[in-house]
């Protein structure tokens, strides 16, 4: 949180950043042997050996990101723990990442992590993962097709450990994937019993396949931008079209953003509505999925607040109880999304909407989409000039062009 002033926060602050220089100063170069490197910096440290090498993958990592590096040497205000979740997002890219492609996810994570109003709530470690993925998910996959060609076909297998456990493992694409977990999560669900034990009733037929319910965001106006799943976050355009081809119905959230249901109870269509804008519970550091959540009255129902989208909040359970008790409450900006929490001691904090219609992401999801046709037109070119001249021919695309 960008707290200027604070006594304890500028301490932390200079905590994070003693810690940054004492671990940058004693960095491994890249050729030391890693096991001894990090048994040493574990020792002087008294970290254990798992957080003594994600710091230094992470430093490494930082280093491929001059924006963020720039940043966070001013500011200081992440801590290892989102550093390393950092870190480990993009190795989903894998280790031949191209420099563009770093460069267009270091120009949006440092955008989504520079602060922009004063007491704005840090990004939980939840979330910043769901935007890497959101970003992640917006480089198109079927531009570098080597990549695809490498991927191993899907994986399963059963490996012994110890104490009498075994682990079952299985690597599908992402959208059979979700669809699988959404049935194994619906009957754990149901059954009042943990995912494992679920999926060991619908293997062996144990337990009847459950109603499946999903629910994906798309852009109407933006072909070819990522996808939303409530409860999971960005998916790629692929996964989302996959998703959405077996959607029982399909709802156009525009036509009901500014609808008011007469009855208490909020309808289900509104609750979509909320859930996309909201995507996870709005008290601050809390990322309790929005399709997990309560609709709060921003105004209460009995003083004559409407069923609305624009007067309703997700809140999960235990904080809706904390605004109920009257120990929190919140305003509701309906032009920028933001909440302005306003607590018993007199502080107060801002927190953003992070779902996928929030004025934000839109915004993002739009402009997504115009980068990606200029990237796709630049390698429709680029294969147009290679098939004719049977050499490659390198087009360059302006990064002003790319959005974020
Ligand atoms: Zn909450």
């Amino acid at each position: 949180m960008n707290t200027l002033g604070d006594p304890v926060a500028e301490a932390l602050t200079s905590l994070r950043k003693t810690e940054y220089e004492v671990f940058c100063a004693n960095l491994p170069p890249l050729d030391a042997d890693i096991d001894e490197a990090v048994d040493a910096l574990a020792s002087i440290s008294g970290r254990g050996l798992y957080a003594v090498r994600s710091i230094i993958f992470s430093l490494y990592r930082l280093d491929e990101l001059p924006r963020l590096k720039n940043l966070y040497e001013t500011l200081f205000h992440l801590d290892f723990v989102r550093l390393a979740a950092i870190d480990q997002a993009l190795n989903k890219l894998g280790p031949d990442v191209s420099p563009d492609v770093l460069d267009r996810i270091d120009a949006g994570l440092t955008r989504y992590l520079t602060p922009r109003k004063p007491r704005q709530v840090l990004p939980t470690v939840a979330n910043l993962r769901r935007k890497l993925n959101a970003l992640i998910a917006a480089e198109d996959p079927d531009i570098d097709t080597s990549r695809e060609k490498r991927r191993p076909p899907p994986a399963y297998g059963a490996t012994l450990l110890r104490g009498g456990r075994c682990l079952v493992h299985a690597e599908y694409d992402t959208a059979d994937a979700l669809l699988i977990d959404a049935a194994v999560s619906a009957a754990a669900h149901q059954h009042s019993i943990s995912a494992a034990e679920a999926l060991k009733l619908l293997v062996t037929g144990a337990a009847p396949s459950p109603r499946v319910v999903l629910h994906v965001y798309r852009a109407g106006d933006a072909p070819g931008a990522p996808a939303y799943l409530s409860g999971f976050g960005w998916v790629d355009a692929a996964t989302g079209e996959v998703l959405a081809s077996g959607a029982a119905r399909t709802i156009d959230l525009d036509e009901h953003s500014n609808s008011v249901s007469p009855h208490y109870a909020t309808p289900e269509t509104i609750k979509r509505v909320v859930e996309g804008r909201d995507g996870t519970c709005r008290y601050p550091h809390c990322s309790k999925p929005a399709n997990a959540c309560q609709k709060d009255h921003c105004l209460d129902y009995a003083d004559g607040g409407p069923t609305a989208a624009f007067n309703l909040l997700s809140l999960c359970q235990r904080h809706h109880n904390i605004k109920t008790d009257g120990r929190v409450r919140y305003i509701l900006d309906p032009v920028t999304d933001d909440v302005v929490w306003l607590f018993e001691d007199g502080h107060w904090e801002i927190t953003e909407a992070t779902g996928p219609t929030a004025a934000k992401n839109r915004n993002w999801v739009q402009t997504i989409s115009q980068a990606m046709e200029c990237r796709h037109a630049a390698a429709r070119e680029e294969a147009r000039r290679a098939d004719s001249t049977g050499n490659p021919v390198t087009v360059p695309v302006d990064l002003e062009e790319v959005p974020f």
